[in-house]
């Protein structure tokens, strides 16, 4: 099997070595906030805002690249799900970060593709 933590496009419902993976099978604990048939919400243990939540499918693809070229649709139901998300934690009137880490100079750590929902204060600027 490939090694998912590469990088590579390699995807599967679930893969041995892969935290979040094991996340979706139960396997390691998580606060869940929303799940659908493709998709889970989970907070992020170390948050970086009063609310950080990340957005997976629950199917492993490594990141967003291969996500959006792979499953376009799947890639539009995390989106939905981060906004639910968005909405049910009352972030929409004031706005709120969406963003993707992708690949070393992106600064991912967890090669399984994830959507940091980020809000609930003032961000600042992105590049800051
Ligand atoms: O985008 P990046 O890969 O750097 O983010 C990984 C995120 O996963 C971190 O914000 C980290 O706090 C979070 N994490 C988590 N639960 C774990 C392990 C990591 O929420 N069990």
């Amino acid at each position: 099997m490939p090694d998912s933590a590469a990088g590579t496009a390699y995807h599967a419902p679930v893969t041995n070595d892969c935290l979040f993976c094991r996340i979706v099978a139960g396997e390691i604990p998580a606060t869940i906030v929303r799940e659908t048939d493709t998709t889970l919400a989970f907070r992020d243990i170390d948050p970086k805002a009063p609310v950080h939540v990340l957005v997976i499918p629950k199917v492993h693809y490594a990141d967003v690249a291969t996500l959006g070229q792979g499953d376009p649709e799947l890639a539009g139901q995390v989106l939905a799900t981060a906004a639910e998300v968005a909405e049910a934690e009352g972030l929409l009137a004031d706005g709120f970060r969406l963003m993707f880490n992708t690949g070393g100079y992106g600064g991912q750590e967890v090669f399984h593709v994830h959507a940091h929902l980020l809000g609930g204060a003032p961000l600042g600027p992105m590049l800051a």
